[in-house]
């Protein structure tokens, strides 16, 4: 048996799609094919299907919405799976909500200030699931999802393949726009500690938030803020400064609106956007001496 034969026989062949492309499941909409891709119908398959990739040594990447991904043209080799339906549940346990990995944010934070629930207000407007947002400890207004985090279940896929392990908020080790979660495995549910609040009040917030970023956020294709901020100036602020507004390679643009932002105008490729963040780097360095460093997660293949 090889590693297709052993994929079709844990799931059955119709779930699993050959050379998928990526731009499908990116916000950006850009990115090459995935050898294999996936989205698992029931959670025990996520253990069997980690150990079935470790006993290939075939590269396992796993996705949320690609809200934060740019997946270069050459693809992803090995198999992509994408948490979907399965992973999407938020069962309440008095103050807390042990949520499934798959669940949006914008679909937790309404449950949450429906049910009263406060915490989560200001990170109803991010686009991603649970997962994504620990993995890059998403935040929004001062607020960070990590600082709600009581533990995160993952399935192992660097040690004991297949394993179910439960990590403390301190083991997450969650940092401005980072998480050590990456390196561990596929996270398949958390549990969040919230306080108690009044539904009518949470929901005004939640509005407000959500107003203010309609305001600032372009509506193109985009992967929200390209660059992370460096201590103490934004790095919008620094590449408009900077005179990147504006600025485009082939379909990308660096938005006129918030200059954070990379959007995609129509037919851009990933080599457009990478080749446009080169220049925004440029320009950073050049004006500030500073290197701006990717928010974004860029994975794949050269073409
Ligand atoms: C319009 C717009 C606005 C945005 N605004 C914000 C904002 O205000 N604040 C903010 O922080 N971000 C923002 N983002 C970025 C993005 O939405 C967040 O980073 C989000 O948390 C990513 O979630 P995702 O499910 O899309 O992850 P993906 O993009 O699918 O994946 C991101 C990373 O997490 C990994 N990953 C995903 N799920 C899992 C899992 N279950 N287990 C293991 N690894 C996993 C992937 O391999 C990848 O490395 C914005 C994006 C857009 C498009």
């Amino acid at each position: 048996m090889n590693f297709e034969q052993e994929l079709i026989g844990l799931l059955g062949g119709p779930e699993i799609k050959k050379d998928e492309p990526m731009a499908r499941h990116t916000s950006w909409k850009v990115g090459g094919a995935a050898d294999y891709f996936l989205v698992p119908r029931k959670r025990e398959q996520l253990p069997a299907l980690a150990s079935l990739c470790k006993e290939y040594e075939v590269p396992l990447t796993v996705i949320g919405n690609g809200t934060n991904l740019l997946v270069r043209e050459g693809g992803l080799r090995g198999l992509v799976i994408k948490l979907g339906p399965a992973f999407q549940y938020i069962d309440r346990e008095g103050l807390k909500l042990r949520v499934g990995a798959g669940t949006s944010l914008p679909h937790l934070v309404s449950g949450a200030v429906a049910g009263g629930l406060a915490g989560l207000e200001p990170l109803g407007g991010i686009p991603g699931t649970v997962g994504g947002a620990l993995i890059m400890n998403a935040g929004a207004f001062g607020t960070y999802i990590g600082e709600l985090v009581e533990e995160v279940m993952l399935v192992d896929t660097a040690g004991e393949a297949g394993e179910l392990r439960l990590l403390t908020r301190e083991e997450c080790g969650f940092k401005y726009r980072q998480s050590n979660l990456a390196r561990q495995g596929i996270i398949s549910e958390v549990l969040l500690q919230l306080r108690e609040g009044d539904p009518v009040s949470l929901g005004r917030r939640a509005r407000e938030y959500q107003e203010e970023r309609l305001r600032r956020h372009p509506r193109q294709p985009s992967a929200g803020s390209v660059f992370k901020n460096p201590p103490g100036s934004p790095a919008g602020r620094l590449i408009e400064a900077a005179g990147g507004k504006g600025l485009q390679v082939g379909g990308a643009q660096v938005s006129p609106q918030h200059a954070n932002f990379i959007v995609n105008r129509g037919g851009a490729t990933a080599g457009d956007i990478l080749a446009l963040m080169a220049k925004v780097q440029g320009l950073v360095k050049e004006k500030f001496n500073l290197e701006l460093q990717p928010e974004v997660q860029i994975i794949g293949e050269e073409v």
